[in-house]
């Protein structure tokens, strides 16, 4: 379910009729050649549209009100070729609603010594013409990226690709609709927030639904239904009975099928992208939903539990920069504090996400000791070895916060026969005491979304498109 409208970029360049219009026609040429060839790289997730060279105020007030209201652009990329007076950018930038990345460039990556001349210089001013472009932004508080370096550059062709997902993510966050079945877990705090400010700042709708209303949708999935789900599950994972007796085994996955279906729909029917359960509101339902929300979290669903909304949006927002790449709900969920082996063993009690596996899941049924409930079907996995991320986002009142810093994922030490969870473990890169100390300071919780795919600087850039506080410990 996770589809992501082809979006495409626009590319403007910046110049003056100082120098002739035979400079602008360079000028052009060379802007075309700079998006032709980016396109043609391979690097870039959306297209990059050479549309003008922009010479006055009026037209490029025009340009971004055409941005603006052109469903199909996600952003904008600047490049000053020449110098381009940047009073003529107050207006439209000022103006512009969208995503917007100044490419601090040139078009020869050298100083041809032999050949340069004055013509040359009239041509290629981006040394001071992305200057003082890039004064304007700052002073308007665009909160735009700045990419610098040489366009042909393989470095710099994938920043600008990992920018382009984050700024898909940031038009693609106004449509993040949450609902919560059930509201927060009782008398915990760092899961609450502020749900209008949320949207207006972040543009997430987060609506309460009671369980009675789901209840309704789960108990109208047909067995038929859930039989061609079974298949698929058995076609995808390995089915452990275990100690259950077949039928009690095959009922209870059957339940947490019937609950994926049901959930499915509901928010289908809704347009909702993402989800909240709570344990504590589990009335009319035989189980916690634990493989029904792990599938639903695998189709590209945002989720959070115990009404963790927040987290649920950012995962959905994430799934959407990461291309619903190993990206996944997580919890600090115990620690291993001996020195040299420190880590933070990351689980919930049941809700993890099988893109981070690293073995074939297994499905299977066991009790869990809270919630009151039958003993609920679950995937059972060990995630994945590398460079990886991990941030959540807290509500201060007077703003977000994002907080994150960069992990060394791996695998656990040993199996845990007696904690028949998923598990994934982790290390800051600054060292779990460094780490988990500056998290908590920062007033981070314990719910977070850890990738595999996506970087810190990645997320640092949403943040600043969504005027959050930031604190990425490094
Ligand atoms: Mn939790």
């Amino acid at each position: 379910m996770l589809s992501v409208p082809d979006y495409e970029f626009w590319f403007v360049t910046g110049s003056q009729h100082l120098y002739g219009e035979e400079q602008l026609k360079s000028v052009a040429k060379d802007a075309q050649d700079i998006a032709d060839k980016l396109n043609a790289s391979g690097k870039l997730p959306y297209k990059v549209v050479f549309k003008d060279v922009m010479t006055t105020a009026d037209g490029i007030t025009k340009f971004m009100k055409e941005v603006n209201y052109n469903d199909k652009v996600a952003g904008v990329i600047t490049w000053m070729h020449t110098f381009s007076p940047a009073k003529n950018w107050i207006r439209g930038t000022e103006l512009l609603q969208k995503p917007l990345l100044h490419l601090a460039t040139q078009y020869l990556n050298n100083i041809p010594y032999d050949t340069i001349d004055f013509d040359y210089m009239n041509l290629n001013q981006s040394a001071h013409g992305d200057r003082e472009y890039a004064y304007i932004n700052a002073r308007l508080k665009k909160n735009n990226k700045i990419v610098y370096g040489y366009w042909g550059d393989e470095d710099v062709q994938e920043q600008i690709a990992r920018w382009e997902d984050v700024a898909v993510a940031y038009n693609e966050s106004f449509k993040v609709k949450v609902a919560r079945f059930g509201d927060t877990m009782r008398n915990v705090a760092v899961t609450e927030g502020d749900k209008v400010q949320a949207q207006i700042q972040m543009g997430w709708t987060v609506d309460y639904y009671g369980i009675g209303d789901l209840v309704k949708e789960i108990n109208a999935v047909s067995d038929a239904d859930v039989d061609k789900e079974y298949a698929d599950l058995e076609s995808r994972y390995e089915m452990v009975q275990g100690d259950n007796d077949a039928e009690t085994y095959k009922h209870s996955v059957r339940v947490q099928l019937a609950q994926y279906l049901g959930i499915k729909r509901f928010l289908e029917k809704g347009g909702y992208t993402a989800f909240t359960t709570n344990f504590e509101d589990l009335y009319g339902m035989e189980q916690l939903p634990g493989l029904a929300a792990q599938l639903l979290i695998r189709d590209g669903y945002g989720f959070g539990a115990e009404g963790d909304w927040k987290t649920a949006a950012l995962g959905r927002v994430m799934k959407i920069m990461s291309h619903n790449k190993q990206t996944a709900f997580m919890e600090d969920y115990t620690l291993d504090l001996r020195k040299g082996h420190e880590a933070i063993l990351g689980s919930h009690m049941l809700e993890v996400d099988p893109s981070i596996a690293s073995d074939k899941p297994r499905v299977e049924v066991h009790p869990l000791d809270i919630g009151g409930k039958a003993d609920p079907a679950r995937l059972v996995f060990t995630g994945s070895e590398g460079d990886a991320i991990d941030v959540t986002v807290s509500d201060f009142r007077d703003n977000f916060k994002m907080i994150g810093y960069a992990v060394d994922a791996h695998k656990p030490e040993a199996e845990t026969p007696k904690l028949p969870v998923a598990k994934q473990l982790w290390t800051p890169k600054v060292g779990l005491k460094q780490g988990a100390l500056a998290w908590m300071q920062a007033g981070g919780g314990h719910h977070t979304m850890l990738s595999f795919s996506l970087t810190e600087e990645q997320m640092e850039d949403f943040a600043t498109m969504m005027n959050m506080n930031k604190a990425f410990i490094k």
